[in-house]
């Protein structure tokens, strides 16, 4: 499964600059040391989740992409038949928006003939598993992904809210479009993070790390590392980013399971650690780095919301779902307060209730209660008025990747819209979905609230539309070109004979 045959290699090095020449010889120097040749087709994964002026700290920057994208060229110029840069950011946001507003194009714009494949505008390839307690037997990935012959993931070193980490497994969520990415993205997150291992290994790992991301995902705090740190190894990598933190790295559900699965070692003792910062140097820099996982109801103690939270079904696995619907509303107010720094004091009152909650619900005369993800479920008295709340929960073993609906983010405003039309003079109201993204929830909290709405900040909204009107152009034009999604034998790695399901068009599919 792993790629490197070597025994598994960390090198940590610092770098307390973002000046591309300097990361270019640091990794350049990584893939000498581990002996790594870049070959055939080589694919780089960076983090570029929502780039852009309002999130700075979220994403590997474009001056690392540009020290990566020139030490892969130094090294294996003789021996790639192509260098591309591939990633689906956040959901609902056009790939593309990202590209051009973390520097990536302009990066792409400088260096000679590196590709670049926004991952929702591809062909998308079915991969067959096989492995035991997988959660289903097949998703879908970019054909970029499936084709790679090298593999280079480069993530951003951070926290989050739903996986407690986000180091080199966690970036492999975005290999996948949005609405394959949601599928299963609940409380067994970790479970599917494992079992996208089985897609493709990196050859070659390289974070971010040089100011990491604390205590969120999407706007997380910044924290000088002053480190890169290089490996060969994913889950040796994420052990040994754990250990910086001070975090065991068996209490993070997708590490652990890949370990177990074979991917790697945990055990830092079986790790090479080389670099010019020892680990316990690396640990001392690192000293306080805050993770931020925390459960809903303590997360908006003293706010205008209390939330609510009983346990997801499939209760034998966890008593609240972390990867889901609680920790998406946490990055959705952590948006609005980024747009507006008066939105705790200007939000409406409000309930929001997850899971199978089976306690009471504090709501006065006049304060809405938001019943939030198809497994909410409750009973009782809502402003006098007897309220019974059904979970609409399907089975996951319901959804088929070929049938999963698409997340285009007018769509998603028009849902919700929908959804809350019509329930103004009412005490409670439902948001369906499984999960319900940080987007429905983002519009839920303007519409019920009273927030900014970020979507229509002037500064954004017409940098948001050009992107996305640039992917659903790009789309289109290929549809009608003619452009056949359906091909076979286009996964070397899958079990079965491979087809290709058509992009996210927009069309309900
Ligand atoms: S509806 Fe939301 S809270 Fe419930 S299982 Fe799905 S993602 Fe988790």
């Amino acid at each position: 499964m792993n790629p490197n045959a070597a025994e598994p290699h960390v090198i940590i090095r610092h770098c307390d600059a973002y000046y591309s020449e300097r990361i270019r010889a640091i990794l350049r120097e990584g893939l000498n040391e581990m002996k790594i040749v870049p070959k055939g087709r080589t694919l780089v994964k960076p983090n570029l989740v929502c780039a852009g002026d309002m999130f700075p700290h979220a994403h590997t920057r474009a001056e690392f992409g540009e020290g990566l994208l020139l030490a892969l060229q130094d090294v294996g110029s003789e021996t790639m038949t192509e260098l591309a840069v591939g990633e689906r950011c956040g959901i609902t946001i056009p790939t593309r928006y990202v590209f051009k507003h973390s520097g990536f194009d302009a990066v792409l714009s400088r260096l000679d003939g590196v590709k670049r494949y926004p991952f929702e505008e591809v062909p998308q390839v079915e991969v067959r598993y096989t492995h035991e307690k997988r959660l289903r037997d097949y998703v879908f990935v970019p054909e970029p992904v499936a084709k790679a012959d090298f593999f280079v993931n480069a993530p951003k070193f951070k926290a989050h809210p739903w996986t407690t980490v986000t180091f080199s497994m966690k970036n492999y969520i975005g290999i996948q479009d949005d609405r394959h990415r949601l599928i299963d993205h609940d409380h067994r997150l970790n479970e599917k993070i494992a079992d996208l291992q089985y897609v493709i290994q990196p050859n070659f790992i390289a974070i971010d790390a040089i100011i990491a991301g604390e205590g969120r995902m999407l706007t997380p705090k910044p924290f000088d590392l002053g480190l890169i740190i290089m490996g060969n190894n994913q889950v040796a990598f994420d052990a040994v980013c754990c250990a910086i933190i001070g975090l065991d790295p068996r209490t993070v559900d997708h590490i652990r399971m890949a370990s177990e699965r074979g991917f790697g070692t945990m055990d830092i003792g079986k790790i090479k650690i080389t670099g010019d910062v020892t680990l316990a140097q690396a640990k001392e820099r690192a000293r306080g780095f805050d993770v931020g996982l925390i459960r809903v109801e303590k997360y908006f103690e003293g706010t205008a919301i209390t939330a609510y939270a009983g346990p997801p079904p499939e209760n034998e696995h966890t008593d609240y779902c972390w990867g889901g619907c609680p920790g998406a509303i946490e990055e959705a107010i952590e948006i609005l307060r980024t747009y507006d720094a008066e939105c705790d004091k200007k939000m409406t009152r409000l309930h929001v209730v997850f899971g199978a909650y089976d306690g009471p619900i504090d709501a006065k005369p006049g304060e809405k209660v938001v019943f939030i993800g198809d497994c909410a479920k409750w009973e009782g008295k809502i402003a006098d008025k007897l309220v019974k709340v059904e979970s609409l929960y399907k089975d996951r073993s319901t959804k088929d990747p070929y049938k999963a609906p698409t997340n285009d983010i007018y769509a998603k405003i028009k849902d919700v819209t929908m959804a809350l039309a019509g329930t103004r003079k009412d005490p409670y109201v439902r948001l369906e979905g499984c999960p319900v993204s940080v987007a429905e929830q983002i519009f839920a909290l303007v519409s019920l609230g009273g927030a900014k709405n970020p979507y229509l900040d002037p500064a954004e909204a017409v940098r948001f539309n050009e992107a996305y009107l640039g992917w659903r152009s790009s789309i289109a034009f290929k549809r009608l070109k003619g452009e056949k999604y359906q091909k076979a034998g286009a996964c070397p790695r899958g079990n079965a004979a491979p087809t290709v399901a058509t992009p996210d068009t927009g069309a309900a599919e």
